[in-house]
C-alpha cells in the first residue's frame, strides 16, 4: 500500500475514508428499515407503499457494512429509520456491532427512534452498549401529537422516554417546527426537556419526499423561533460542533442546551463528517442531493470485502461541496423525491 498517508492510522488495516474536499468520514447514518409505526404529516404520506422485504439487506449484512466502515474509520453508528425499533431483531444487530466499542474502533452506537417502543428496549439497548437516544417528540399535547403522527400513541412515547431515563440512557429530543401546528409549545417543550435534564433540538421541516400535503404551509423557520426566544431567554452560544447541521447554544435561565438544525442553510457543509446508508444498502453522499452507490451488488458479489471497498472509495471521491435544497413556493413538489424514512435523516 506503499507509504502510508497522513490519515492512515497504524491500528487500522485499511485507510481511513476522505473525501475530495479533505473531510474526514466519521460518521455513519443507517435507516435499517424503511417502515415506522407511525405516519407523521411531514415524513410519510398515510398510504405508504414500502420496500419488498427481499429487498432488504439482512441483519447480517447491514452488520458487514457498518464494520466496513468501522474499518475505514467510522467512529460513530446512528441507526435510525423509519423506525429502527420495528425491524424485527434489531437487538441482534446493535450486540454484534457493540464488538467494535468493545475493540476500541468505534466511540459509540446512537440510534434515533419515536420512542413508541422504548420502554421494551431502553434496557437492552443500554446493556448493549448504547448510551444515548434521540426521541422526536414535536408535542406534548396527545390529541395533537395523534393528528402529527396520524398512528401515534403520546401515552406509549412517554413511557418509553421514562423507561430510557430510568436504564441510563442519555436523552435527546428532537422536535420538528411546524408553523401553525406546534410553534406555541416550543418554549413549554423546551422547559419540559431541560428540566429533565435532557437536551432539545429544533428541526426545520425538509422538502423531502412528496406527503400529500404543501410543505410552505408548514415551515416555520429557526431564525424566527430564535429570536422570540430571546424575548424572554439568554442564549449562549456553544462551540459544540457534531459535524452536522446541529447549532447549540445554552440557556442560561434553564441551565440546558438547546440545538438549532437548519438543514436549509449551508453553514454545516463545509465541516460535513457523514454518509448515509438505506436498509437496500444504497449510500448516499449528501442528505441533500440524489447522488447515490449501490453497495449491495459488492456486497453480495463476493464473501471478501475487496469490491465492497472500491465502491466505497468510489463513492467518497464523489461526495458533494454541498447540497440543493429549494423549497418551491410555487407548488408541491419536493426538491427531492425520496422521503426521509429512506435516508433517516
Ligand atoms: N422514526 C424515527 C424518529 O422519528 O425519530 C427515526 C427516523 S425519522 C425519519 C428521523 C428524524 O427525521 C425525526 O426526528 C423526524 O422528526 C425527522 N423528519 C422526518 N421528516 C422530516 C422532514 N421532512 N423535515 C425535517 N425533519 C424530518
Ligand atoms: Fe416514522 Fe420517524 Fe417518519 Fe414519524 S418521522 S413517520 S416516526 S420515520
Amino acid at each position: 500500500m506503499g507509504t502510508p498517508s497522513p490519515h492512515f492510522s497504524a491500528t487500522q488495516a485499511r485507510p481511513q475514508l476522505v473525501d475530495p474536499f479533505g473531510r474526514e468520514i466519521t460518521y455513519l447514518r443507517i435507516s435499517v428499515t424503511d417502515r415506522c409505526d407511525f405516519r407523521c404529516v411531514y415524513c410519510m404520506a398515510e398510504n405508504m407503499t414500502f420496500l419488498p422485504k427481499r429487498d432488504l439487506l439482512t441483519l447480517e449484512e447491514l452488520d458487514r457494512l457498518c464494520s466496513a466502515f468501522v474499518a475505514r474509520g467510522v467512529r460513530k453508528l446512528r441507526l435510525t429509520g423509519g423506525e429502527p425499533l420495528v425491524r424485527r431483531n434489531l437487538m441482534d444487530l446493535v450486540r454484534s456491532l457493540s464488538r467494535h466499542l468493545d475493540a476500541g474502533t468505534l466511540e459509540e452506537i446512537t440510534l434515533t427512534t419515536n420512542g413508541s417502543q422504548l420502554s421494551r428496549f431502553a434496557d437492552e439497548l443500554r446493556a448493549a452498549g448504547v448510551r444515548r437516544v434521540n426521541i422526536s417528540l414535536d408535542t406534548l399535547d396527545p390529541d395533537r401529537f395523534k393528528s402529527i403522527t396520524r398512528w401515534g400513541d403520546l401515552g406509549k412515547v412517554m413511557d418509553g422516554l421514562r423507561a430510557a431515563e430510568e436504564a441510563g440512557l442519555n436523552v435527546k429530543i428532537n422536535m420538528v417546527a411546524l408553523r401553525d401546528v406546534n410553534a406555541e409549545e416550543i418554549e413549554p417543550m423546551m422547559r419540559f426537556c431541560h428540566e429533565r435534564g435532557h437536551d432539545l433540538t429544533l428541526i426545520e421541516t425538509m422538502p423531502l419526499g412528496d406527503i400529500e400535503g404543501d410543505r410552505t404551509d408548514q415551515f416555520l423557520a429557526l431564525s424566527e423561533v430564535r429570536r422570540r426566544l430571546e424575548e424572554t431567554y439568554t442564549l449562549e452560544p456553544l462551540p459544540d460542533r457534531t459535524g452536522g447541521p446541529a447549532r447549540y447554544v445554552r440557556v442560561r435561565e434553564t441551565g440546558g442546551r438547546l440545538g438549532f438544525i437548519t438543514p436549509l442553510t449551508h453553514n454545516f457543509c463545509e465541516s460535513c463528517n457523514r454518509v448515509r446508508l438505506t436498509c437496500t444498502g444504497t449510500l448516499y453522499m449528501c442528505l441533500g442531493q440524489e447522488d447515490a452507490a449501490d453497495l449491495r451488488a459488492p456486497l453480495r458479489a463476493s464473501e471478501a470485502d475487496d469490491l465492497l471497498h472500491e465502491e466505497i472509495d468510489r463513492a467518497i471521491a464523489r461526495k458533494p461541496k454541498g447540497h440543493d435544497f429549494i423549497i418551491d413556493r410555487r407548488g408541491q413538489a419536493p426538491a427531492l423525491t425520496r422521503h426521509m424514512s429512506v435516508t433517516g435523516g
